[in-house]
């Protein structure tokens, strides 16, 4: 009774520890009077008292780390939200940086406007799976987006069969678009998608995008804003091509100018030489146009000389290079052409020449009639330059015009070297 009493004291007096070291010690300490199991229970439990307030303390202490825990798990759950956000931001940056290096690489190194609007049209609906893609592109006095090539299920459309050829900045989806400097998205009732992308370089939005398709799933918000993140690439390209563009074009006819002629013939002259490949040259000069500008006026001449350029151009293959030689004198590079093949385009040039009316007022029967005369040429193995071949073209075409006119006429030379033309 007497040793419970000082345990009780020395525990509220001293605590736990001390109280268990006392007991260990009158363990010990009665060791030799006691029977052995006594006593080292005795020293037992004095060692788990003295040891108690250890592991009371450290379950208090993992009590207190659950519940912080247990506080702290909102917070936890938050960061890892936010991570994930930032991870799925990231993943979206390197996918966007991606597609714009794609872009940089189909585009940034094509210069020829018509093969760049091809490019892009091309990895729109091809790479995108865009039914239909438009490029309209910003007029000279910034006022007007006009197109400049389209492209519909797989297939190039001709611009001149674009419906809005013309828009005004402001106006309708795409002048907005370019107005206001900004990607539109509009899901159409049951009529699928449609979208403008304003294509900017050097501040300017210099052309817009439009993309249609009747598949809400296929031109979505999602793909909407991955085009929007490669739209700038876009522009910049199309912006380089257009300024090449403007420095190897005729104003007026808008054929290339005669220092393209010459490097082009150079460039395909070697290329042809080099592979054994077919090269052509025509050479078209309008009959009698001293004449038209003397009748109706230079201005009238003008209209007349663009006209039958863009017949040439349209009358041409895509792969052929259409240039104004001189004055009113047009030569078309035809690449990979033989006589007989050259001989087909220069024929069409001259018929649809031949039948078109030209007007020269307001009123319907205001037209003149106008012919051309056209010489052409072929490279042979002999030739040594491209002056040779030129030589060989301007024989023909004086041939054309000294043996009545409004006709084409194949090189004496070329003649000898071709079995067939047709
Ligand atoms: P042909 O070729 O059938 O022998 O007769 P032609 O009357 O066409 O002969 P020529 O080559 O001597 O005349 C070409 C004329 O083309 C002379 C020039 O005033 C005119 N011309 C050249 N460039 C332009 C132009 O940019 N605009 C206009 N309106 N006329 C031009
Ligand atoms: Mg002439
Ligand atoms: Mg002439």
């Amino acid at each position: 009774m007497r040793l419970i009493n000082a345990i009780k004291m020395l525990m509220k007096e001293h605590g736990w520890f001390c109280a268990g070291l006392f007991l260990m010690a009158v363990g010990i300490s009665f060791s030799k009077h006691m029977p052995v199991h006594s006593s080292s229970a005795v020293i037992f439990f004095g060692f788990a008292v003295s040891i108690f307030p250890c592991i009371a303390e450290s379950s208090k202490v993992e009590q207190s780390r659950t519940d912080s825990n247990n506080s702290q798990l909102p917070s936890l759950k938050f960061a890892v939200q936010k991570l994930y956000k930032e991870k799925q931001m990231l993943s979206d940056q390197v996918d966007e940086l991606s597609a714009v290096r794609e872009v940089s690489l189909a585009v940034g190194a094509i210069l020829d406007f018509s093969e760049m609007i091809r490019a892009i049209l091309d990895l729109v609906t091809t790479n995108y799976g865009i039914s239909k893609a438009l490029i309209y592109l910003q007029s000279d006095d910034e006022m007007w987006y006009e197109i400049v090539g389209a492209k519909a299920n797989g297939k190039d459309i001709s611009p001149a069969r674009v419906l809005q050829k013309r828009i005004k900045i402001g106006e309708g989806l795409v002048g907005k678009s370019a107005l206001e400097r900004r990607k539109i998205f509009e899901i159409r009732d049951g009529k699928g998608t449609v979208a403008a992308l304003p294509l900017s370089a050097k501040n300017r939005v210099v052309g817009v995008l439009k993309l249609f398709d009747p598949d809400s799933n296929v031109l979505n918000a999602e793909k909407c804003r991955k085009l929007h993140a490669v739209a700038g690439a876009i522009g910049i390209a199309l912006e380089n091509s257009r300024l090449y563009r403007m420095a190897v074009t005729d104003h007026l006819t808008g054929l290339y100018v005669r220092r393209h002629f010459e490097r082009r013939l150079e460039e395909e002259f070697k290329r042809s030489m080099r592979y054994r490949t077919a090269l052509s040259l025509l050479m078209v000069d309008i009959d009698y146009f001293k004449k038209v500008n003397d009748t109706y006026g230079h201005p009238t001449g003008d209209v007349v000389l663009k006209n039958v350029s863009a017949i040439i151009i349209e009358e041409s293959r895509g792969t052929d290079i259409p240039c104004r030689y001189g004055g009113e004198e047009i030569t078309v590079i035809c690449p990979e052409a033989d006589l007989s093949g050259a001989f087909r385009i220069a024929s069409r040039i001259r018929e649809r020449i031949e039948s078109y009316n030209f007007k020269y007022g307001d009123l319907p029967d205001e037209i003149l009639k106008v012919t051309v005369s056209i010489g052409i040429s072929t490279v042979k193995s002999e030739m040594k330059t491209r002056k040779e071949l030129i030589e060989e073209t301007d024989k023909a075409l004086y041939e054309a015009k000294r043996s009545g006119r409004n006709q084409v006429i194949v090189s004496e030379s070329a003649k000898c070297n071709s079995a067939v033309v047709a």
